[in-house]
C-alpha cells in the first residue's frame, strides 16, 4: 500500500489512501492543476464515490479542528472554474471527476440525473439521441458541478432559461460530511442555496433535471440552427445598442453571443453567433436575415448541427 503522510496532519482514514495523491506522486502537477493554473497543495483526493467523497470531506474536517489552521480545501468538478478557486496552495483538493454518469430516468417526463463530475459536452452527447437537451455552457469541457451550482447561461437560455431554473433535486454533502438528498421539499433551504451558491454551501454530488425536448428531423436528433457573422465595425456603442434592439424583438427561439477584437487603426471585428432551436423557417430567417443588416459583413455562415455537437 502506498505510504502519504504528511507532516503535523492527523493521519489519512486507511479507505482513502487509495484515492490520495500527494508531492511525491507521479501524477501530482497534473491532479494539482485546473484549466487555468497549477497549486501547490498537500494533498488531492479523487473520489470514486459518494462515500468517499463524503469521508474525504470529514477528513479535511478534522485536519483544520487538528491543526488549529484555516486549511485551504478546494472542490474540483470539471477544472474550469474562472474564479480558479478549484484548486489552491498547502491545502487539500477533493476532485470527483470521476463521478459522470448520466441516466434517463423518465424519458416520457424528460427527467435526467447526472453525476457532478461530468461535462456539459458528454451529457449534451449523450442526451442528443433521446432529442433531450439541458440548457447549461457554450463551451463542452465546463463541468456540471461548478456550472449548475452558479447559474449556467448558454446557447439555448433564451429558449428554455439558465442551468439552475431546470435542477428538480441535488445531493449534496455539507461540511458534517453527510450526505443529503434536497429538493423542495426535503431541506429546501438547502436545495434553495445550492442554485448560485457554489461551493460555499455543500459539495453538489448528483443533480435530478427537467431536461427540454427538441423534435427531430432529417437527420438531426436535436437541429439547432447556427448563424455565424464576422463584421467590421468602428462604433461600438452604435452597433451594441442596434445588436441589443435587435434581439430585443427576436423570437425567444434565437439566442446570441458576441465577441469582439479590437485593432490597432481603431477597427473592430465582431463575430456573432446566433443559435435558433430547430430547423430554420420563415421565422427564423426573417430574424437571420435582419442581424446580417446591423454592420457591413465580412463573413457569412449559416448551418445545422446537432446539439449534442454544438458545444
Ligand atoms: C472556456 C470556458 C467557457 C465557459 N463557458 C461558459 C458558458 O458558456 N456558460 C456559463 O454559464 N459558464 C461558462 N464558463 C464558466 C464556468 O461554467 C464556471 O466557471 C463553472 O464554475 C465551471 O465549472 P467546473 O466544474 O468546470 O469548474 P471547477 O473549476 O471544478 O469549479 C469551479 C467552482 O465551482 C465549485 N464547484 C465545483 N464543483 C462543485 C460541486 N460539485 N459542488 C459545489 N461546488 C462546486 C468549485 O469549488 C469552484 O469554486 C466557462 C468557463 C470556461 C473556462
Amino acid at each position: 500500500m502506498k505510504r502519504i503522510a504528511i507532516k503535523n496532519w492527523p493521519k489519512l482514514p486507511n479507505d482513502l489512501i487509495p484515492i490520495a495523491i500527494d508531492r511525491n506522486s507521479v501524477d501530482y502537477v497534473q491532479a494539482s492543476s485546473n484549466c487555468f493554473i497549477t497549486g501547490k497543495p498537500k494533498l488531492i483526493l479523487m473520489a470514486r464515490t459518494e462515500n468517499e467523497a463524503a469521508a474525504s470531506i470529514k477528513y479535511a474536517s478534522r485536519v483544520r479542528k487538528e491543526t488549529g489552521i484555516d486549511v485551504p480545501f478546494s472542490f474540483r468538478s470539471g477544472g474550469h472554474g474562472i474564479s480558479m478557486a478549484s484548486v489552491n496552495n498547502d491545502g487539500i483538493i477533493l476532485d470527483i471527476s470521476k463521478l459522470k454518469k448520466v441516466e434517463i430516468v423518465d424519458i416520457n417526463k424528460g427527467l435526467v440525473k447526472v453525476q457532478a463530475g461530468a461535462v456539459w459536452g458528454d451529457v449534451a452527447e449523450f442526451l442528443n439521441r433521446f432529442h433531450l437537451v439541458i440548457s447549461s455552457g457554450d463551451f463542452g469541457d465546463t463541468g456540471v458541478g461548478g456550472l449548475s451550482t452558479s447559474g449556467g447561461i448558454g446557447l439555448l437560455v433564451r429558449s428554455f432559461g439558465l442551468t439552475i431554473d431546470h435542477i428538480l433535486a441535488a445531493k449534496v454533502i455539507t461540511a458534517d460530511g453527510e450526505i443529503r438528498s434536497v429538493d423542495k421539499d426535503n431541506e429546501p433551504d438547502l436545495f434553495w442555496a445550492i442554485r448560485g451558491g457554489s461551493s460555499q454551501i455543500g459539495l453538489v454530488t448528483e443533480l435530478l433535471f427537467q431536461a427540454d425536448k427538441i423534435e427531430p428531423e432529417n437527420q438531426y436528433q436535436c437541429p439547432i440552427t447556427v448563424q455565424n457573422i464576422d463584421f467590421i465595425i468602428d462604433d461600438l456603442e452604435s452597433f451594441v445598442h442596434k445588436w441589443g434592439k435587435w434581439i430585443d424583438e427576436a423570437p425567444l427561439k434565437i439566442t446570441s453571443n458576441l465577441m469582439f477584437t479590437s485593432f490597432d487603426n481603431n477597427q473592430i471585428l465582431v463575430k456573432m453567433n446566433n443559435f435558433w432551436v430547430g430547423m430554420p423557417n420563415q421565422i427564423a430567417n426573417d430574424a437571420f436575415k435582419k442581424a446580417s443588416k446591423l454592420a457591413i459583413v465580412k463573413k457569412y455562415d449559416q448551418k445545422v448541427v446537432d446539439y449534442g455537437k454544438a458545444c
